[in-house]
């Protein structure tokens, strides 16, 4: 039986923008996202009956229906009854890396690499636009995490635009292992707070969503303006996260603190990711930083921007 090994990278946000709130119940968003070489490995061998199964020994991660890979192979089952009738069910093993609930998009990336997977599987031929709008139907961040590199992405985060991306710049990221923030808690926190700011007018909705302030991010990026890029950093939930968990503001200061040429908190958080000038360079703050928070809850990992999203290692 033939069985598919892909690579799942995580995602950070370098800009992150909330325009107002969705008739959909989302919120309308500006984000700039960015592929990094932190990546989860996601196996996929036909189970040889009808069951779909997830097996990943990370604790945090559940086994079960649940799995946003999971979700993804009984999306795939829906939608290709006659495939799924031939071929059958399938065993998704995930090597998880990418630390769970961090803001990084771990589940989103599995489940995108299940499609991947499943299309090679089941000889369906699909492109990659008809990939990534089943995942949109998963989550916001799947399509993108399909595409990777570098990309503008609105509506709820899967309209996506690519920019030419930026390789090879090397990050410090940072997350507390028992720390986790829940990303609709956040997105209610700021909805709570800032909720009267929004535009309400859908017609007005569509106005602001054209008039975001992420151009100059956007023009850094395309410049490979890296001092710039790190000005322009953005990410409206951190109003939110940053007052309730301390840990995380204070891996910012002490980001900055340790000479990181910007730093921002990825997505909901609670990981936060410093910019840096060179691997030396990060190597240099991931050790000022274990000696001076000297927290052993903290995780840190020095990783770098790529410009793909899933890859397909190896069909066996
Ligand atoms: P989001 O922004 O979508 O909340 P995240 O990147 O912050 O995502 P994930 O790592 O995707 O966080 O985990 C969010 C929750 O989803 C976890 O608490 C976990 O229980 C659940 N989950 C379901 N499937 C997966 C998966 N394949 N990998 C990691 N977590 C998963």
């Amino acid at each position: 039986m033939r069985s598919y090994s892909l690579i799942a990278p995580a995602k950070i946000n370098l800009y992150l923008e909330i325009i107002g709130d969705r008739t959909d119940g989302y919120h309308e968003l500006a984000m700039v996202m960015q592929s990094i070489d932190l990546a989860d490995q996601v196996d996929i061998i036909g189970s040889g009956d009808e069951r779909m199964r997830v097996h990943c020994q990370s604790l945090e991660v559940p086994n079960d229906k649940t799995n946003l890979a999971y979700r993804a192979a009984e999306l795939m089952a829906k939608n290709f009854p006659d495939a799924f009738a031939k071929y059958g069910g399938v065993d998704i093993t995930i090597h998880k890396h990418i630390p769970v609930a961090a803001g990084l998009a771990g589940g989103s990336t599995n489940a995108a690499a299940v499609l991947v997977g499943i299309d090679l599987l089941w000889n369906l031929g699909l492109t990659q636009i008809e990939i990534e709008e089943l995942g949109a139907s998963l989550g916001s961040d799947v399509p993108f995490c399909i595409r990777g590199g570098t990309a503008i992405a609105t509506g709820r985060g899967e309209q996506l635009s690519p920019i030419l991306g930026l390789e090879n710049v090397y990050i410090v990221l940072g997350k507390h292992k028992n720390l986790a923030v829940s990303t609709p808690w956040a997105y209610k926190s700021y909805r709570t707070v800032y909720g009267d700011t929004y535009i309400r007018d859908k017609g007005d909705l569509a106005v602001r969503a054209n008039a975001v302030h992420s151009a100059p991010m956007v023009q850094a990026i395309i410049h490979r303006d890296i001092p710039e890029i790190c000005q322009r950093l953005h990410n409206d939930l951190e109003k939110v996260v940053l007052p309730e968990y301390s840990q995380v503001s204070q891996l910012r200061t002490a980001f900055t603190a340790a000479g990181a040429l910007g730093t921002m908190m990825s997505g909901s958080g609670p990981s936060v990711f410093a910019i840096c000038e060179s691997k030396v360079h990060a190597e240099s703050i991931q050790q000022q930083i274990s000696q001076e928070v000297a927290d052993k809850d903290l995780e840190l990992f020095i990783t770098k921007f790529i410009s793909h999203g899933i890859q397909v290692l190896s069909p066996q």
